[in-house]
């Protein structure tokens, strides 16, 4: 028998959950992001999926009785990390790109779940697809089965033989211009009136924010990496569409001409940005560009494991913007550009998403790189009040860990050893340790 009463709603909606239970965090370090320090000993109680209350002292007896006290043994409370370049819609199951982002429609949806539940087990409590989720997903994540925070692009929009067109150059096949697509990813768009009815498509199909291609890139097959694409009238077009409805414009870009083409007419996000120059990162300080680097794509797309994931077309492409990686995140810190975590790994190669962090530890701090998956992209998408630190008034979005991730940030590349459990809105997924906790206490309360 259930032990609670029935959720309201719950006769139409049978997956309905009961509200995220009370909790009582003790003995807790706290990592906070926003001033690099932890607060120790510290007592942390949520409720109803938010963030009630953090505090140094202990709390004061007699405890309330609907919490669940959990002693923490001075193990870390990190904000629950952010990812902010995946695609969803890429799913495992292929062994090259082929596949990637063209088969069908029902056997990549109904794996996304799979891929969704194993972003937040690895601590990503919160994602932002750059092409491929559509609504469906995000509303079935918050209702029916567990994953992360969905902040959607809807298609990435491409103009014809851009990044998002993935038809080779010897297909003839007339293709979907304008409202249409050919394939998951992109949506294609020619002129400025294609590029703002795409655009208002999106956002009506339930789009947080614009993705653009705005340069040639690596696994599309008849782009160069320097060829810039659309026009500032058809970019200005989409940005303007995009601000109409109270979002942004994000940009694939690569080299340093095509991020002027595209920041000058209005973008304010630029993708991997692998080739940017110290002048063209003070600029994107100045103007408040976010850059999202996602140099494991690269790393993973070399690597002995996934030899021949790329075609012999793209693997050249894919050494280039991997070497000048490190470099461009090295020019970006030091102009102040704000940084997002970012993994863009296409199916088998996700189970690399937490890599990013050792491979960023090699040229930023361990704090910076938290922040990159944490404050930074929270504040891109407009949540800074919600998500992202563990403070009072936020989501209960936490990540526990046996080691501090200031000391060593790599930790998150090992969850398995590391990160002891997962808690997003609340309500925490099961873990070895936090079901030894709950155990114990019951016991606790029985003796
Ligand atoms: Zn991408």
């Amino acid at each position: 028998m259930p032990d609670h009463p029935p959720v309201p709603g719950s006769d139409i909606r049978p997956w309905a959950r009961p509200g995220a239970r009370g909790y009582l965090f003790v003995n807790a370090n706290i990592v906070d992001v926003q001033e690099g320090n932890i607060l120790e000993n510290a007592s942390l109680i949520t409720r109803q999926g938010k963030i009630q209350s953090v505090s140094s002292s202990p709390p004061e007896s007699p405890l309330p009785p609907d919490l669940t006290v959990i002693d923490c043994e001075g193990r870390y409370l990190c904000p629950g990390l952010f990812d902010a370049h995946v695609h969803l819609c890429a799913v495992p199951g292929y062994k090259d790109l082929s596949k990637a982002f063209g088969n069908s429609d029902h056997s990549s949806l109904l794996r996304q779940p799979f891929v969704a539940a194993q972003m937040l087990h690895r601590g990503f409590t919160s994602v932002r697809d750059c092409g491929g989720a559509q609504l469906p997903l995000k509303e079935a994540i918050d209702d029916v089965f567990p994953g992360p925070r969905l902040f959607i692009s809807g298609h990435a929009l491409s103009q014809f033989g851009g990044h998002g067109d993935l038809r080779g150059p010897h297909d003839q096949a007339e293709c979907c211009g304008g409202l249409h697509s050919n394939n998951h990813l992109g949506r294609l768009c020619n002129g400025v009136p294609e590029c703002m009815a795409a655009v208002r498509e999106e956002i009506r199909c339930g789009a947080d924010f614009i993705k653009i291609m705005g340069s040639g890139g690596v696994a599309s097959p008849t782009d160069k990496l320097e060829h810039l694409q659309f026009t500032n009238a058809e970019l200005q077009a989409m940005v303007e569409c995009a601000d109409n409805a109270g979002t942004f414009v994000t940009a694939h870009a690569y080299t340093v001409k095509a991020i002027r083409h595209c920041i000058d007419n209005g973008v304010k996000g630029i993708e991997h940005g692998n080739f940017v120059d110290p002048p063209t990162a003070k600029l994107m300080a100045e103007k408040g560009v976010y850059l999202t680097p996602t140099l494991i794509a690269y790393a993973q797309m070399a690597s002995d494991q996934w030899k021949g994931y790329l075609p012999p077309e793209s693997q050249e492409k894919n050494s280039q913007v991997l070497k000048s990686g490190l470099h461009a995140l090295k020019v970006a810190s030091e102009a102040g550009v704000k940084m997002c975590y970012g993994s863009d790994l296409l199916g088998p190669l996700g189970s690399a998403q937490t890599q990013e962090f050792a491979l960023r530890s090699q040229v930023l701090s361990a704090l910076e790189i938290l922040r990159s998956a944490t404050i930074n992209p929270a504040k891109m998408m407009g949540w800074e009040e919600s998500i992202g630190q563990i403070k009072d008034g936020f989501q209960a979005d936490v990540v526990f860990l046996n080691k501090n991730p200031l000391d060593d940030v790599t930790v998150f590349d090992r969850p398995e050893e590391h990160v002891l459990g997962v808690m997003k809105d609340g309500r925490i997924l099961k873990s070895p340790i936090i079901d030894q906790y709950e155990m114990k206490l019951e016991l606790d309360g029985k003796s």
